[in-house]
């Protein structure tokens, strides 16, 4: 059987890597231009339970343990006005993998390094934009596959594919008709090239590792990477509508600046630092979420992984662990030859109970109440 996987974040590499380790023919369908396209995002923390398990069972927990960034998970929970109410830096080193509460941060593309090079070489084709798919029949193989329609014209064909093309994912609708739900948060995404210089007072407290602030019904988020840059988030409730009719022209700095002034009004002059760079590029992230009875009668040549089967707000964090979890699940269930049927009950289940815990605290992160919940949840009064 030959597999095809569209996409390769982690959830579609950590898949590829897992099928690959028991000898499964597999392709992966990427649509960036090659392996060194600047990967976007902040530091992903992987989860015990998770993410490291799956990387434990591709083999590579030597690997990130290497290549993690240590001290990268400490954090600071701030308010609007920038007083600091917990400070993980003031509390002794421990890195403990196996315990479910040490939670390693690595950056998005080290992780897809390590991933890539874990692969058979040729195993990624690039530069391959899916645009749909098309079933069809074979002799050997009586449920028949699917034939992968590139942008620019050209074909491949697969015996099972999986969708692991995140968030917006083209495959989807080859396998179900849910589509994801308003979640009422709009985020804004930044990164800061060189902080040391256009946001000194941050970057010094941040010192690698992670802000949080809530005030006001808003939050930011900060958090170091390994290149010395640092990624953040804007969010607020907002319509649905936001960035098509109320989002300031993210090109330009000074009609951010003046929309960031208005809508933090009551947050310290600190954040503004995050603004004062000239080339940082915003990217708006309007917050869906994938419905939580999410559910669909399996189909044995086609299934989606990650972003791609249950989208979610990243504020749980789950985001990245729960696509690499279901990498693994899903790899058992093909090579068990228990079919993607055995895996998909699995994730339904999980995604009901991740994906509430996402939605309770994109509500409650939005709220008055984020900042007391926020330090009541790390057991302080
Ligand atoms: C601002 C922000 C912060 C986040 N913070 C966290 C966090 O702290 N912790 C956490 O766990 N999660 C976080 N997440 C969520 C996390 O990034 C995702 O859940 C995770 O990346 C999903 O992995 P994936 O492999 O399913 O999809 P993705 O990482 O989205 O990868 C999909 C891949 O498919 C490719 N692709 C897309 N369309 C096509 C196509 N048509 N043809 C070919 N290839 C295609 C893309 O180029 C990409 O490489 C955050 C997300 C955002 C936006």
């Amino acid at each position: 059987m030959k597999i095809a996987i569209i996409g390769g974040g982690p959830g579609g590499l950590t898949l590829a890597r897992l099928l690959q380790q028991k000898g499964v023919d597999v392709k992966v369908f990427e649509r960036d231009a090659d392996r060194h396209v600047r990967v976007q995002g902040g530091a992903l923390d992987l989860h015990e339970e998770s993410g490291l398990a799956a990387l434990r069972a591709a083999g590579l927990l030597d690997v990130f343990r290497r290549k993690y960034r240590p001290g990268a998970d400490k954090m600071k929970i701030m308010d609007g006005e920038g007083t600091i109410y917990f400070d993980q830096h003031k509390e002794e080193d421990h890195y403990d993998f196996g315990d479910e509460h040490f939670r390693p941060e690595i950056d998005r593309g080290p992780l897809r390094d390590i991933l890539l090079d874990s692969l058979a070489p040729g195993t990624v084709e690039w530069n391959s934009h899916i645009v749909s798919l098309t079933p069809v029949g074979s002799t050997s193989n009586p449920v028949g596959g699917w034939q992968i329609n590139f942008a620019g014209g050209g074909v491949a064909m697969a015996d099972i594919v999986v969708g692991a093309d995140g968030a917006n994912s083209r495959i989807r609708p080859y396998v179900t008709s849910a589509k994801p739900v308003w979640a009422g948060v709009t985020m804004i995404e930044g990164s800061v090239k060189h902080p040391g210089n256009t946001a000194p007072r941050i970057n010094a407290l941040l010192r690698g590792g992670k802000i949080f602030a809530y005030g006001d019904e808003k939050t930011v988020i900060v958090s170091g990477k390994g290149d010395g840059t640092l990624g953040f988030t804007l969010s607020f409730m907002s319509e649905e509508d936001w960035v098509e009719r109320h989002c300031p022209d993210l090109n330009d700095r000074q009609q951010v600046r003046e929309w960031f002034g208005k809508l933090y009004a009551g947050w310290g002059g600190i954040w503004q630092e995050l603004l004062a760079a000239d080339d940082t590029i915003f990217i708006p992230r309007p917050q869906y979420c994938m419905p939580l009875d999410l559910h669909w009668d399996p189909k044995p040549n086609i299934t989606l992984i990650g972003d791609a089967a249950h989208w979610m707000p990243p504020f749980a964090g789950e985001g990245v662990n729960m696509a690499m979890l279901d990498a693994l699940q899903l790899s058992e269930s093909l090579i068990g030859g228990e079919g993607v049927g055995h895996y998909e009950a699995q994730m339904f289940r999980r995604f009901a109970e991740v994906g509430r815990i996402t939605m309770e605290n994109t509500k409650w992160m939005h709220e008055p109440r984020a900042l007391g919940k926020m330090l009541e949840m790390f057991g302080i009064d």
